[in-house]
């Protein structure tokens, strides 16, 4: 066999092992002129700078070029609030360290109380119900409250519980400052994230769980996309805002990955694939 089929063989199994090791769950929002802004914060706009071949007088020197620009708020569509948001001295988006961007992925389910009750909101009995069931929250982890509004995106009125954008007649369900404050107190987080517009619930007026988390420098995400896909435990989870300097938030990318069970941090494939990928490996360098 010649090295040039060898080394197309050897290629294809690398890309078949990248796919197996790979299985990320995208938890952010699409930003376009549809995305949702808290109140009158201003939108995700992105208008056309340049679309089409470029030329020199009448001749063609690249068949196709785009170009956009964009301005937007910074806490709109999946986001991260830093901590300097609710915390004066707190970290801006661009300090946060980056390693508190990475984490195991916790979700406590709420959906059940938040589907009758658009004021439900995270408790201190959640906490402990969530552990009595998959152990001590993790050190290090980010967790997320899933909430099950999700599917309510692009839906104003059920998004916010409104079609006004003011937010003193929001609702939608949110972090329990007790919570709050037993999670800064008794456990170790980076991040917390919620698939609704804010970690405090709608009708909150002082966002007492922004300060008492962001006070800590533990980050906040919101509008968390898809958060239905993501399990109790098992997956690893990054968090990449665009880096603003000295921002109080901005538009952030979330991926999560699965993690091999009892591994560690490390997005691994499960042994089962490892060993198919070897056998695979083998038929294309060999046969
Ligand atoms: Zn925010």
């Amino acid at each position: 066999m010649s090295s040039g089929i060898c080394i197309f063989k050897l290629l294809v199994t690398v890309n078949l092992l990248t796919f197996l090791e790979c299985k990320p769950i995208d938890l952010s929002y699409v930003f376009d002129n549809e995305t949702m802004y808290w109140g009158n914060n201003r939108r995700f706009n992105h208008p056309v700078v340049f679309d089409g071949p470029l030329k020199d007088g009448n001749e063609t020197i690249v068949p196709y070029l785009s170009i956009y620009e964009y301005e937007a708020a910074e806490h709109g569509g999946t986001h991260m609030d830093a901590p300097i948001h609710f915390a004066h001295g707190k970290w801006t988006l661009d300090v946060i360290p980056i390693e508190n961007f990475i984490g195991d992925a916790v979700v406590v389910n709420i959906s059940i109380k938040a589907s009758t009750n658009r004021s439900a909101q995270l408790t201190v009995q959640d906490l402990k119900d969530w552990e009595s069931v998959y152990g001590a929250i993790p050190n290090d982890c980010i967790m997320f409250v899933f909430t099950g509004y999700g599917k309510y995106w692009l839906n104003n009125e059920k998004y916010f519980g409104t079609n006004t954008t003011n937010p003193s007649l929001y609702t939608f369900p949110g972090i329990h400052e007790d919570a709050a404050r037993w999670l800064v107190q008794n456990r170790k987080i980076k991040g917390i994230g919620i698939d609704t517009p804010s970690i405090d619930y709608g009708k909150s007026r002082n966002y007492i769980s922004h300060q008492i988390l962001l006070g800590e420098n533990i980050y906040a995400l919101e509008n968390v996309a898809y958060l239905d896909q993501l399990p109790a435990t098992g997956y690893v989870v990054y968090c990449l805002p665009m880096k603003i300097g000295g921002g109080s938030g901005g538009p952030t990318r979330i991926i999560a990955m699965k993690k091999e069970s009892g591994g560690t941090n490390d997005a691994n494939v499960n042994s089962l694939q490892r060993f198919i990928v070897m056998l695979l490996t083998c038929y294309y360098i060999f046969f």
